[in-house]
């Protein structure tokens, strides 16, 4: 069976950023992902600017289906009918239906307190979009314990999400603990498995900091023994990606969605090494 693979990127801030993003995104579609989602920030204000437009030059002039990012936690229903109204406009019919992390300084609005009530709403809105789903391996951090998080996943598909990508991970057994979970409690959708290939120390210091993803041994070896050594912490990261890659892939995972932090060098390097233990076909020796 063969795996998708994927790409995430983020837009930039600025005007400079998303013409060099731009320039990526064409090195990007030569690798013939299956789609390139695009990040969305949870300020509003921005997002014509930034995710639409990106995600606009994805779908019409690069010709790679596109997954716009939809956090809507400070949104309420009439800016989001807006929002699936101008997708629908650019020609984009995929988001990721997501609630987004809440300010402890900003109170959430109202209509969109989890996920799957924006799914619902945009189901009902516009049925033929196809809606994915953030799903987490390791259990969502607000959650009360991993059955909770289930059943919360468990309501998103019931509302009709059509596919989950995971929070990125770097420990396999976790996922395939999760994906059972998930087959117990009657989720069938196909789960993308997300990862990040970590290629630098201040990329690798920041997710210590910042993460609750379990770090196995392994993986706390290459940061320790490599943290002055970039170009070897790069190999070894890349390595440990693709190790990843390939064990999931044996365990016929549905795709591969790589978190590419807009480095098109990072995903050129995995699609190299891992195309065709992912494409699955059987070559005649
Ligand atoms: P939800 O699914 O609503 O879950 C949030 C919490 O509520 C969980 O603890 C869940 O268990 C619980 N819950 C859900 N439903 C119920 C219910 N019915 N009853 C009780 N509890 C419930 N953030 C951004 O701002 N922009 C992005 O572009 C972005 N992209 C992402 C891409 C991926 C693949 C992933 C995995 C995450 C992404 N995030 C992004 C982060 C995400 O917004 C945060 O993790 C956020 O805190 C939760 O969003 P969610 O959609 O998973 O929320």
């Amino acid at each position: 069976m063969s795996s998708t693979l994927s790409f995430e990127v983020f837009p930039p801030n600025t005007q400079v950023g998303t013409e060099k993003l731009f320039a990526t995104l064409e090195d990007l579609r030569e690798l013939q992902p299956d789609f390139i989602s695009v990040t969305c920030s949870n300020n509003r204000k921005t997002i014509e600017e930034t995710t639409l437009k990106v995600a606009d030059y994805i779908h019409n002039e690069l010709q790679v289906p596109t997954i716009a990012h939809l956090p809507a936690a400070y949104l309420d229903q009439k800016q989001v009918q807006r929002l699936v109204e101008q997708l629908d406009q650019i020609g984009i019919h995929q988001i990721l239906a997501l609630r987004g992390d809440i300010s402890p300084e900003l109170p959430p609005k109202k209509d969109f307190t989890y996920a799957s009530d924006l799914i619902d709403f945009v189901k009902k809105q516009a049925p033929a979009f196809h809606v994915s789903g953030a799903c987490y391996p390791e259990a969502h951090p607000e959650s009360l314990n991993r059955i909770e998080d289930i059943k919360s996943l468990r309501q998103k598909v019931s509302v009709g999400c059509d596919q989950l990508i995971t929070q990125l991970f770097f420990d396999n057994e976790l996922f395939y603990q999760f994906q059972e979970s998930c087959d117990l409690a009657d989720i069938k959708v196909p789960i993308l498995a997300g990862i990040m290939p970590i290629v630098n120390r201040k990329q690798a210091l920041r997710l210590i900091k910042t993460t609750n993803t379990k770090l196995p041994r392994k993986f706390l070896a290459i940061l320790e023994k490599y943290e002055h050594d970039p170009v070897a912490l790069r190999e070894a990261g890349l390595a440990y990606a693709v190790d990843q890659i390939i064990d999931l892939a044996t365990q016929d995972v549905a795709g591969i969605h790589l978190y590419t932090m807009n480095n098109a060098e990072v995903a050129k390097h995995i699609y190299q090494n891992t195309k065709n233990v992912l494409s699955g076909q059987i070559k005649a020796v």
